[in-house]
Protein backbone atom coordinates (compact mmCIF):
# COMPACT_ATOMS: atom_id res chain seq x y z
CA UNK A 1 0.00 0.00 0.00
CA UNK A 2 2.18 3.58 -1.09
CA UNK A 3 0.90 6.63 0.48
CA UNK A 4 -0.68 9.40 -1.64
CA UNK A 5 1.60 12.52 -1.57
CA UNK A 6 0.44 15.17 0.12
CA UNK A 7 1.34 18.81 0.97
CA UNK A 8 0.52 21.39 2.62
CA UNK A 9 -0.60 24.60 0.21
CA UNK A 10 -2.03 27.83 0.86
CA UNK A 11 -5.15 28.03 -0.64
CA UNK A 12 -4.83 31.48 -1.74
CA UNK A 13 -1.62 31.77 -3.10
CA UNK A 14 -0.28 28.10 -3.35
CA UNK A 15 2.86 28.87 -1.57
CA UNK A 16 3.97 25.83 0.93
CA UNK A 17 2.47 26.15 4.97
CA UNK A 18 4.78 27.29 7.19
CA UNK A 19 6.03 24.81 9.39
CA UNK A 20 4.79 24.84 13.24
CA UNK A 21 8.11 24.34 14.88
CA UNK A 22 6.65 24.25 18.32
CA UNK A 23 3.82 21.99 17.59
CA UNK A 24 5.66 19.37 15.48
CA UNK A 25 7.48 16.28 16.76
CA UNK A 26 10.47 14.45 15.77
CA UNK A 27 7.51 11.84 13.73
CA UNK A 28 4.88 14.35 12.71
CA UNK A 29 4.86 17.50 11.38
CA UNK A 30 2.57 20.06 11.97
CA UNK A 31 1.78 23.00 9.42
CA UNK A 32 0.67 26.47 10.49
CA UNK A 33 -3.26 27.10 9.08
CA UNK A 34 -2.07 30.73 8.15
CA UNK A 35 -0.07 31.54 5.07
CA UNK A 36 2.81 33.79 5.63
CA UNK A 37 2.95 35.22 2.58
CA UNK A 38 -0.46 36.39 1.94
CA UNK A 39 -2.50 35.26 4.92
CA UNK A 40 -4.66 33.01 3.37
CA UNK A 41 -5.26 29.69 4.63
CA UNK A 42 -3.81 26.20 4.22
CA UNK A 43 -5.16 23.09 3.21
CA UNK A 44 -4.01 19.59 2.36
CA UNK A 45 -3.11 18.98 -1.41
CA UNK A 46 -3.12 15.52 -2.97
CA UNK A 47 -0.03 15.22 -5.45
CA UNK A 48 -0.85 12.91 -8.06
CA UNK A 49 2.43 11.66 -9.41
CA UNK A 50 1.00 9.78 -12.66
CA UNK A 51 2.23 6.33 -10.76
CA UNK A 52 0.16 3.21 -12.37
CA UNK A 53 -2.61 2.12 -9.95
CA UNK A 54 -2.25 -1.04 -8.09
CA UNK A 55 -5.31 -2.27 -7.44
CA UNK A 56 -6.50 -3.37 -10.56
CA UNK A 57 -8.34 -6.80 -10.71
CA UNK A 58 -5.78 -9.38 -12.75
ZN1 LIG B 1 -0.72 32.54 0.53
Amino acid sequence: MSISNIEIVCMECGKEAPINHEESTENWTVYGTTCEECGGKTGAKFIRGGERDETSNS
